[in-house]
């Protein structure tokens, strides 16, 4: 069939090969800014028994060498709470619960103790069992968190992986029979891959949950017991769980899955970061349209739009082409290589605006977002969360915008007033009233 046929979607896309030139690879990330230091008085709780000491230093952590030095290529000069916290943690091989704000450095926080164990006390890789695995509820964040391991294992002999949907299987299969150390995965295609027995869990030290209360709420969490509870699964490997949000009846869900673990939370979970700017308009459906506009007439470059429907994601894209506002869009029903492409020209600027509904809410670390518009607000408050948190990240300042229409959002405007008192904004009366 044609390259997305409706029977195969992406069936025949293969992904551009990652770059392997040391200045790309390491101009990814996004250099730390003036409120990184504020961390330190942001409380730190910690539970579980015979809880290991944080560091202070990535020097003083007992990573190896060649990490070290990716971490000083990275520009990273002093760990972030949750960095510091979760490093020994991990290394000391317990299971870990780990909730720190949006932007905060939760990647490297297990990357780094991951790739240095397997470097340490390596283990032989066998074809198609993978020693680490990291899901990901989406395409988008799996590539990003790809790209963050490889850098970490730059020059290293440690092979990486990806699985995920939208994508050729057979160009995929070909990568992971060669043999990986470590598979990045979407839910789903992993489970293909498992099911074809491509991949089998036997030699699996490290399980990781990036977006962890996402990957086990009602959506994933059947994929996801069928992963960590499989046949196969090395019965010593550590379990890790990362998110911003972790809702209390989600956090016990997950507690089935750990063992002896320790509990990690800066700040509140489920807080915003405070380094956003927010801004809350009263504003019905039917000026939506021209508020954005107005605030895209003044500023437009790197602005992300957050819409309800796929449908209302194309409608919205097109009509701020005709506008020109150079715009492009991401969503569910988009071909993946239109996907990955919206995400790189909207990263290389000649893109100015992306509108997207809520693939893009979770986990994607764009170093020119620098607004965040709520055109329709999100129903769930952890979902505005972390659509805000694609701004503010690693100290910077941020700035989102929400459209609040009365007629539609009252049910989301308690636990707004809450996320913006517990962030340090200020009110405005008609979400009290209302
Ligand atoms: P989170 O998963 O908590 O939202 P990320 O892991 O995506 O955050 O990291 C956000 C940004 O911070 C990335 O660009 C990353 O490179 C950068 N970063 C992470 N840790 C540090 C650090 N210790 N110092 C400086 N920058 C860091
Ligand atoms: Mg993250």
């Amino acid at each position: 069939g044609p390259l997305g046929s409706p029977e195969f979607p992406g069936e025949f896309y293969i992904p551009p090969e990652p770059s392997n030139d040391a200045i790309e690879i390491f101009s990814s990330g996004i250099a730390s800014g003036i409120h990184f230091s504020k961390y330190n008085n942001i409380p730190v709780k910690v539970t579980g028994s015979d809880v290991p000491q944080p560091i202070q230093h990535f020097t003083s952590a007992d990573l190896r060498d060649i990490i070290i030095d990716n971490v000083n290529k990275s520009g990273y000069k002093i760990p972030t709470p949750i960095q510091k916290c979760s490093i020994p943690v991990i290394s000391s091989g317990r299971d870990l619960m780990a909730c720190a704000q949006t932007g905060s450095g939760k990647t490297a926080a297990f990357l780094l103790p991951i790739l240095s164990k397997l470097l340490e006390d390596p283990h032989e890789l066998e074809l198609g069992r993978p020693q680490v695995v990291i899901v990901s509820p989406t395409r988008e964040l799996a590539i990003q968190i790809f790209n963050e391991a490889r850098k970490f294992a730059f020059e290293s002999y440690l092979k990486i992986g990806i699985v995920y949907g939208g994508t050729s299987f057979r160009h995929q299969n070909e990568c992971i029979t060669r043999g990986c150390h470590v598979v990045i995965a979407t839910p789903g295609r992993l489970l293909d891959f498992v099911d074809r027995t491509f991949i089998t869990f036997e030699d699996t030290r490290f399980v990781v949950l990036d977006e962890a209360d996402r990957m086990l709420d009602m959506g994933f969490s059947e994929d996801m017991r069928r992963i960590m509870t499989h046949v196969t699964m090395r019965p010593e490997h550590q379990t890790l769980m990362f998110s911003a949000t972790f809702p209390e009846e989600i956090q016990r869900m997950a507690g089935e899955f750990l063992k002896n673990y320790v509990f990690v939370a800066i700040g509140i979970v489920g807080g915003a970061c405070s380094d956003v700017k927010q801004t809350i308009y009263e504003v019905n459906k039917y000026a939506k349209r021209s508020k954005l506009i107005e605030i895209l007439s003044e500023q437009a470059d790197g602005t992300i739009v957050f819409v309800e429907t796929k449908r209302g994601a194309d409608f919205l894209a097109s009509f701020l082409s005709e506008k020109e506002f150079p715009t492009t869009s991401i969503h569910g029903d988009r071909l993946q290589s239109q996907r990955e492409q919206a995400l790189r020209d909207f990263k290389n600027g000649s893109m100015k605006v992306l509108i997207a509904t809520s693939v893009a809410s979770r986990g994607l670390d764009i170093k020119n977002i620098k607004h965040v518009i709520n055109y329709d607000m999100p129903s769930k408050i952890d979902d505005y969360v972390h659509r805000i948190g694609r701004t503010g990240r690693v100290g910077n300042n941020g700035r989102a915008t929400s459209f609040f229409d009365p007629e539609k959002d009252r049910a989301i405007a308690a636990d707004l007033v809450k996320i913006l008192e517990g962030s340090g904004q200020t009110v405005p009366d008609f979400l009290r009233t209302c």
